[in-house]
């Protein structure tokens, strides 16, 4: 079997996985899993905190205005969404979309993992307080707060990978917020947006991958043809 062949395999195998997954009880309230959706080869990774209604109803990440706004946000930084793998820390909408809570993330993490040392980004970005923490945690790193540490991109190792991590706010608690919208803007035309320029140029120490330019994208069980990165819903 090809380098190729195994990713594809092993991530159909993962999405699977999650789809059956019972390990915490988040299960009992989704309709679908939203594993996540991108291409397998993507350098960047968006990691958001927990699928929402219209994200639960079509198994997707980031649908709705939140998305659209993430979509924009990307394109601040110099990138386009569907060259960019998204997912979440927890993969089941929790009830009323309350946050999720440290025994889901604990439960969900090892999906994350896989994913992280499936993919092999170059960038992670964390998006929401517990994103951030658990990406933070995962790093070995000391979690202050989310008003501190947004707009910070540090080299980290993750998952036995080394990456840039960047870490800020979640788009949908800009969706009414101005202050905390600009703050966004900021962080992806300015840090994130170097940390792409590095990542991309082979520079911030962070090795170049000979990457299987043939590796489809892949998304989520929840869509049946290729993104376009239109969106509609929200967390
Ligand atoms: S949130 Fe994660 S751990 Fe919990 S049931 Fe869904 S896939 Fe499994």
């Amino acid at each position: 079997m090809t380098v190729v062949a195994e990713v594809i395999e092993e991530y159909r195998r993962l999405v699977e996985e999650i789809a059956r997954c019972t390990r915490c009880e988040l299960h009992r309230f989704r309709r679908n899993p939203v594993p996540g959706e991108g291409p397998l080869d993507a350098r960047v990774m968006v990691v958001g905190e927990a699928p929402g209604k219209k994200e639960d109803e079509q198994g997707r990440p980031f649908v709705g205005p939140a998305g659209q706004l993430l979509t924009r946000l990307l394109e601040l930084a110099g990138l386009r969404r569907d060259r960019v793998y998204i997912t979440n820390v927890v993969k089941c909408r929790p009830p009323g979309n309350r946050d999720p809570r440290d025994e889901e993330i604990e439960a969900c993490l090892p999906y994350l993992i896989r994913q992280i040392q499936l993919i092999k980004p170059s960038l992670i970005i964390a998006v929401g307080r517990h994103a951030g923490r658990t990406l933070y945690r995962l790093a070995g790193l000391r979690w202050t707060s989310m008003t501190r540490l947004h707009g910070r991109v540090v080299e980290a190792v993750i998952a036995g990978r080394r990456v840039l991590l960047a870490v800020t706010y979640h788009p949908a608690a800009a969706l009414y917020r101005p202050p905390i919208r600009e703050e966004l803007e900021r962080d992806f035309s300015g840090p994130i947006a170097e940390a792409v320029r590095k990542i991309y140029s082979g520079g911030a120490g962070v090795p170049e991958e000979s990457r299987q330019s043939s590796i489809l994208d892949f998304l989520s069980p929840g869509r049946g043809s290729r993104s376009g990165g239109a969106d509609d819903g929200e967390k």
